[in-house]
């Protein structure tokens, strides 16, 4: 380091200052020439400076040939005033861009150093760096910026969700697992248990005035617990997926609502559940409709069967009378062929309504028993042909017709389903078209049996092939054309899923349409 006056002045006096934390400047006040400074100082003066003039190089040299240019004159500018006016500076934080541009910060101080006329002749100037300092602190306001723009998104979206639950047509309570206190309930709840929401929050559910009302009641022909049996239930841990429950309202009010639970877990004590979330939907109006409809397909059982079984049997006695009697009148017996094809047409599409209504129900039930199936279908081919007057071919792969296909089904309802094909194919297709019902069995795939009914008709459109097997569903371009109620495929699935088996249609607009099934059959 150049002439150390520092050290002339004290001869300990260079040691401490090399030695202390602190960067250290002399300048003359007169030019601001740099007189000396300490290595941590030198140091940091270092890495503002033009690579030329690095390493001691500035002193002995008036602080404007050595700053860089633009940024310095600030700093010149204090140094400066504190020359002329005495007094000194304090500076905290004081942000400095290195020559390769990085931005650090200091805290320095330049105090004037006076002789013995009073007059200012060195300005010392100390300094400690805080970038890392400043940094850290920085960066802990952009965290916490970040946190208080998440915590906005996290209270909106509270919000949100809070008017979302409050105006829910669901009921939603949240039940204390520890306690069974509500302890939240959406104003739907509340109207669905008919009390007022207050009095809900914080209410046992066992001490709810519903919950007096503990027994199972019939409802619309079935026996339902009520709501807060299910809760009991939910709170031990079930998991309730659309259970029918019924809520007594206080005024004596009876509602049918549909009840789900979940468990809400504890994310740090796993698999306990703090709280049961309960939703409700109220399906009084669904249910007193679907009573409706039940009592009407009741009503159609009995008021429409019995004339129309009267109906048939005039029909038979007088086609017998008339035959005893050798009437051969012609017209007769078209009048008497088509009141029997009617009525025979009408009970069909009376026991398809029950049929519907009895899957709904549960009380779909198939009578199986061990059948021939090989002589049902050739049954079922040689009724069709003689009463529909269509060209029907039976066509056996890997059989002859002498053979038997043992297997266990409902004979009638199979009957029903080939009857229901073959009549689509008849009704879906031109006269002059020909039908084919084949039957593919295999020796090495004797455990089921492909049965298809095949037709060279209008065929299905693409866009309607996932949808002809759903109830009440048609095919659009024919719904006006040709009669029919849509429910026959969707028995003919339902009765032979029941029977483990397996239906599906290939169908080609225009062309033709091939329905499949496949169905199992005894293996011993
Ligand atoms: P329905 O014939 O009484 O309308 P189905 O349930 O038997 O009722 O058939 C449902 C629909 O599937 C029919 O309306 C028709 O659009 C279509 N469909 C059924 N079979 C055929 C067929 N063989 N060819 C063309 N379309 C058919």
């Amino acid at each position: 380091m150049g002439s150390n006056i520092i050290a002339r002045m004290h001869p300990y006096a260079h040691t401490i200052l090399e030695h202390m934390p602190v960067r250290v400047a002399l300048y003359d006040a007169q030019n601001l020439c740099l007189l000396d400074a300490n290595t941590r100082y030198l140091q940091a003066l270092d890495r503002f400076l033009e690579p030329e003039l690095r390493g001691c190089k500035a002193i002995g040299h008036c602080m404007i040939e050595w700053t860089p240019k633009g940024s310095s004159s600030d700093f010149i500018a204090i140094f400066r005033q504190v020359a002329e006016t005495g007094k000194p500076y304090h500076g905290e934080e004081v942000a400095a861009a290195t020559h390769e541009g990085l931005i650090t910060y200091w805290n320095f101080a330049i105090e004037p150093i006076l002789d013995g006329n009073e007059q200012i002749i060195y300005l010392l100037q100390t300094g400690t760096e805080v970038t890392r300092q400043v940094q850290a602190r920085q960066q802990a306001e952009q965290a916490q910026n970040a946190l208080q723009a998440a915590n906005v998104v996290v209270e909106n979206e509270r919000a949100y969700l809070h008017t979302l639950l409050e105006q829910l047509p669901e009921g939603i309570m949240i039940i204390d697992a520890t306690d069974g206190c509500i302890s939240y309930a959406n104003p739907a709840a509340a109207q669905l248990l008919g009390m007022p929401l207050n009095d809900m929050l914080g209410t046992l559910v066992h001490r709810h005035p519903a919950a007096q009302l503990s027994t199972l009641t019939r409802l619309y022909g079935r026996t339902i617990a009520p709501w807060n049996f299910a809760v009991v239930r939910a709170l031990t841990g079930e998991r309730l997926n659309s259970e029918e429950t019924f809520v007594a309202q206080p005024d004596g009010k009876m509602i049918v609502a549909l009840m789900s639970s979940a468990p809400l877990r504890t994310p740090t004590v796993q698999g306990v559940a703090r709280e049961i979330a309960i939703v409700f939907q109220d399906i009084t109006v669904q249910k007193t409709l679907e009573q409706h409809k039940n009592e009407f397909f009741s009503v159609i059982n009995h008021e429409l069967r019995t004339p129309l079984t009267i109906i048939q049997g005039y029909a038979e006695m007088l086609r017998i009378h008339a035959e005893q009697a050798d009437l051969f009148d012609p017209f007769i017996t078209t009048a008497v062929t088509n009141i029997t094809e009617q009525s025979d047409q009408l009970c069909r599409l009376i026991e398809d309504m029950l049929n519907i209504s009895r899957i709904e129900h549960a009380q779909f039930v198939m009578q199986r028993s061990s059948h021939d199936l090989l002589h049902t279908i050739i049954h079922v081919v040689e009724n069709q042909v003689a009463t529909s007057k269509r060209t029907i071919a039976l066509k056996l792969d890997g059989l002859q017709k002498s053979d038997t296909l043992m297997a266990n089904f409902d004979e009638e309802r199979i009957i029903q389903v080939l009857h229901n094909l073959i009549n689509n194919a008849i009704k879906y297709s031109s006269s002059d078209k020909n039908i084919d019902v084949c039957v593919y069995y295999t020796p090495a795939r004797k455990q089921s049996v492909l049965i298809q009914v095949k037709d060279q008709g209008v065929g299905i459109a693409e866009s309607e092939l996932p949808h002809i097997f759903k109830r009440f569903h048609r095919a659009h371009q024919l719904t006006t054309s040709i009669s029919g109620f849509g429910i026959g495929l969707y028995l003919a699935k339902e009765i032979i899923a029941r029977h483990g088996g397996h239906i599906w249609v290939e169908s080609t607009e225009g062309v033709g349409s091939t329905f499949s099934i496949e169905f199992p059959l005894d293996t011993q």
